[in-house]
C-alpha cells in the first residue's frame, strides 16, 4: 500500500464551504445570554469544591469536574490582563478592522472574558488598566450584547 501511495501524484482542490448552522447554547449559555440580553447583568457560576467563578459559565468545573449550579452576578468592571489588536479583516470578526480584543479579569470572576475593546485610542493600551462593559440599546442574547470593554476613567 505504501507504496502506492508513493506512486501516486499528490492532488489538492480548493474549496469553500460556507455552512450557516444554529446550535443550542447549553444550559448555562444559556443563562448567560438570557442575563445579558434582559437584565445587562454578567453572570458567573461557582465552583462548590474551587470556588472558582467562570466567566462565561460552564455545566463542569475544568479543575475538579464538579457539577457547576451556583450563579453569581460579577461586576461590569474589570481588569485587562492582555490584548491585541487585528489589521486584517476576516469573517469571523464582528466589525471591521481595526479592532481591539483583550482578557478581561472581571471582579468577582476567576476567568479571562474575552471581548472587544472600544473608545480607546490602541496606543494607549495598558495591561492592567480598568474597563467597563458597554452594552447595546438593542440586546438579541448575543455576547455582542456586549458592544465593548471602554477604559474607566
Ligand atoms: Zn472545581
Amino acid at each position: 500500500m505504501a507504496e502506492k501511495l508513493e506512486e501516486l501524484e499528490s492532488f489538492v482542490i480548493p474549496g469553500k464551504i460556507d455552512i450557516p448552522n444554529t446550535y443550542f447554547a447549553g444550559l448555562a449559555g444559556s443563562r448567560f445570554l438570557i442575563e445579558l440580553r434582559d437584565n445587562r447583568r454578567i453572570m458567573g457560576i461557582k465552583c462548590p469544591a474551587c470556588n472558582w467563578v467562570y466567566v462565561p459559565p460552564r455545566s463542569t468545573c475544568k479543575v475538579c469536574f464538579s457539577k457547576l449550579e451556583d450563579w453569581v452576578e460579577v461586576s461590569d468592571k474589570g481588569t485587562l490582563l492582555t490584548c491585541a489588536i487585528a489589521y486584517q479583516p476576516s469573517p469571523v470578526q464582528p466589525v471591521e478592522p481595526p479592532i481591539a480584543y483583550g482578557i478581561v479579569h472581571l471582579d468577582g470572576a476567576d476567568s479571562g472574558f474575552v471581548h472587544l475593546l472600544g473608545e480607546v485610542d490602541f496606543d494607549q493600551l495598558r495591561i492592567g488598566m480598568r474597563v467597563q462593559a458597554v452594552f447595546k440599546e438593542e440586546r438579541a442574547g448575543s455576547i455582542l450584547d456586549i458592544k465593548y470593554f471602554k477604559p474607566l476613567g
